[in-house]
């Protein structure tokens, strides 16, 4: 599932790659992707445009346009590749054009952008400038931008008695994480992925927020994690799947400590960490009790 540092990385290869081409046709193969818009009015309002810049908050893309934007979001499985329009006959090569690619645009100089999905809940779409705006204010702050604070964070933690995974993975806590990075930045800071975020210490809010600024940033670094369907516009997996401390290493011995990393259901979502070296808040109950799936590992 792609998160910030992937379609981060897509943007950067985008932005290489697109800005001036103008969109000089377009093929949209299959409706779901595009709802609420109709495939028709989808190539109505891209066509012809010129593609002005590739921006990314959160998990979405844009492509900006000289009326508009294409929104983009990659949902579970989706893809963007660009290619040049003169394929090379090579039978099974994953960024060829097939039956889960959705939405083609032939672009200028010989270019063309493809959105293949297979599990079909991304979503590519026309917006107007006004749609945008209402879809970014309900985001949180970027993570990576001076916007995300320590304080701001605490602010957006306390009170709240749903899990701090939960409020990692909640779009309007902090924008663009999703599993593998609210697993890998809670292991890194040391804190319990079931803890409350009312029970949580500054120290350990502190400690979070530079974990969650560290591992995006290494991420991006390593172009982002490929576990299966994630390649970037050029079909290159990513590199951070070597560097995962617990995403995916359940019954594996810790880097750290050697205890067993544990994979149980927290936020409704299958959750990988290390029951030592997160411990849990320093209350009675422990992280243990308060995590009610334990009975019911995934
Ligand atoms: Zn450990």
């Amino acid at each position: 599932v792609p998160e910030l540092p992937e379609v981060e990385t897509i943007r950067r290869v985008l932005s290489e790659k697109l800005p001036g081409r103008r969109i000089l046709n377009l093929q949209t193969h299959h409706a779901k992707p595009l709802r609420p818009q109709s495939m028709a009015e989808f190539e109505k309002q891209a066509r012809g445009q010129r593609i002005v810049a590739v921006e990314r908050r959160a998990k979405y893309l844009f492509l900006r346009l000289e009326h508009g934007s294409l929104l983009v979001h990659l949902g579970m499985t989706g893809q963007l590749f660009a290619a040049p329009v003169v394929l090379r006959p090579a039978a099974g090569k994953l960024s060829l054009p097939d039956q889960h690619t959705h939405v083609i645009l032939f672009l200028s100089g010989g270019m063309i952008l493809y959105f293949r999905d297979i599990r079909r809940f991304g979503k590519i779409r026309w917006v107007t400038d006004e749609q945008m705006g209402e879809l970014l204010q309900r985001l949180g702050p970027e993570p990576l931008s001076s916007k995300f604070t320590v304080e701001g964070f605490r602010q957006a933690l306390t009170r709240r008695r749903t899990s701090i995974k939960a409020l990692l993975l909640n779009q309007a806590v902090v924008a663009g994480i999703g599993n593998i990075y609210a697993d890998e930045s809670l292991f890194r800071a040391g804190v319990a992925p079931q803890t409350r975020g009312a029970t949580l210490t500054l120290a350990q809010i502190s400690r979070l927020h530079t974990s969650i600024r560290r591992v995006l940033r290494e991420a991006i670094r390593h172009r982002g994690t490929t576990l299966s369907d994630y390649f970037d516009p050029e079909s290159r997996k990513g590199g951070f799947q070597a560097r995962l401390k617990v995403y995916g290493r359940e019954g594996e011995p810790c880097q750290v400590c050697r205890t067993l990393v544990r994979k149980d259901v927290t936020a409704q979502r299958g959750t990988h960490w290390c029951p030592a070296c997160q411990p849990g808040p320093k209350n009675k109950t422990g992280p243990r009790l308060l995590n009610k799936s334990r009975n019911n590992p995934a």
